[in-house]
């Protein structure tokens, strides 16, 4: 009787026995990105090695912790990474490959050293997986090896246009961008553009003084806004101008000029555009648009942080980046050669493209996978912004192009 209890007792309180992982993937990613790794892996970029697994033998609930090595080519000296938090799993109750690549709390997520992400190739083996202290035996996609190619950075000075807002009583203010709207910018296009860094400048100037609210007036039969229009076109001018003077002056002539204006009051909402969609590079082509709170506004209440402007701009710079509008989400279709459906970043025909927002500790942005299913392309009206691998290597190509095509010599 005695030992049949100390029997069961010790099977209770044991390891468990022959737990086992098997590694159903190993996806590397920067913005976006498919297990087949389609999308070019961009040196110095933010990088972030995800590992799926399933495991077998764990019958209670586990903490998983993993470890991977990774080295400059196959076999070369290994700089070794944990994973950034555990996961939590048992063989009942785990979720799939592809509930996993959807979820970035599913993975286990290894964030790469800054020079480790600078070599030209990453080979990258799984180390091991724990659960306590113990090593679970592995099977499965253990390693991969990727290049890391070169990319120009992303040249930018933000103009935030400080204007005067006449109130209702008759009071008078002065409206420019809170800092903390250019930091959000900053971030995103960091995260989400194709770009290894930020070449970044920015500053807030006094608006031409007819660049002042109302900014929308009564449209025209056509649909047009002659007032937004003219208002658009004293912001594009005073920003070229701005510009030129810059260039002349020295700055490097590949940086894109953008004009930030702050909406002190939903009322004041200031309707973005470029000036041009160049159709060959040029980065003279300026562009405008809005800031503030998203709260202000319920069609935008799937953006939960402190700042609209950040997507936004990405969406009015890539116009300057030659790309046009795939036709979803109330607008015209430009584009005829996007690939997805109802303007998404990807689709089960299309390789499974996965998004991922690697997040901004100092803005309080967590890492984030943002699943075709309901993430929409940057150029699109949707909810739910980011770059598709689409509008990412389009972005990327027209970068390489402006690179070589207007360097000092
Ligand atoms: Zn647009």
């Amino acid at each position: 009787m005695g030992i049949l209890i100390e029997g069961k007792r010790r099977r209770l309180r044991g390891a468990p026995r022959a737990a086992s992982i098997e590694v159903l993937g190993l996806e590397v990613t920067q913005a976006i990105q498919n297990l087949a790794h389609q999308v070019p892996l961009i040196r110095s970029k933010s990088t972030v090695v995800r590992v799926y697994v399933k495991c077998t033998g764990l019958t209670a609930k586990r903490d998983l912790r993993g470890e991977i090595a990774v080295a400059s080519a196959p076999g070369a000296p290994a700089r070794y990474v944990p994973s950034t938090k555990s996961i939590i799993i048992s063989d009942k109750d785990q979720p799939d490959l592809g509930m996993q690549r959807r979820n970035a709390e599913m993975s286990l997520n290894f964030v790469l050293p800054l020079d480790v992400c600078s070599w030209p190739t990453v080979s990258i083996s799984v180390n091991h997986i724990r659960s306590a202290d113990t090593d679970l035996p592995l099977s499965g996609d253990l390693t991969t090896t990727l290049p890391l190619i070169d990319s120009p950075p992303l040249r930018i000075k933000v103009v935030g246009l400080r204007y005067l807002w006449t109130k209702p009583g008759g009071t008078q203010i002065d409206v420019s961008p809170e800092a903390f709207h250019f930091d959000f910018l900053r971030s995103f296009l960091g995260r989400a553009y194709p770009v290894p860094s930020i070449e970044w400048s920015q500053l807030v100037v006094q608006a031409n003084p007819q660049f002042a609210p109302p900014f929308s007036g009564p449209q025209t039969p056509d649909g047009d806004d002659p007032l937004w229009r003219a208002k658009l076109a004293i912001a594009h001018n005073q920003l070229a101008v701005l510009r030129a003077k810059d260039i002349e002056a020295g700055t490097d002539p590949r940086t894109h000029y953008y004009g930030l204006v702050s909406d002190a009051s939903a009322g004041l909402f200031f309707r973005g555009a470029a000036k041009d969609i160049p159709q060959v590079p040029d980065p003279s082509v300026v562009a405008v648009g809005p800031t503030g709170n998203p709260r202000q506004y319920p069609s935008l209440n799937w953006d939960k942080d402190a700042s609209y402007g950040d997507w936004y701009a990405a969406h009015e710079l890539s116009h300057t980046f030659g790309r046009f509008h795939p036709g979803f989400c109330g607008q015209d279709a430009s584009d005829g050669t996007f690939p997805y459906p109802d303007g998404r970043i990807g689709d089960l025909q299309h390789g499974d493209m996965i998004g991922l927002d690697v997040g901004d500790p100092t803005l309080n942005i967590p890492m984030a996978a943002l699943p075709h299913e309901k993430w929409h392309d940057i150029m699109s009206y949707c909810d739910d912004q980011w770059l598709s691998s689409y509008s990412y290597g389009a972005i990327l190509d027209r970068l390489k192009l402006e690179d070589a095509a207007f360097r000092v010599a």
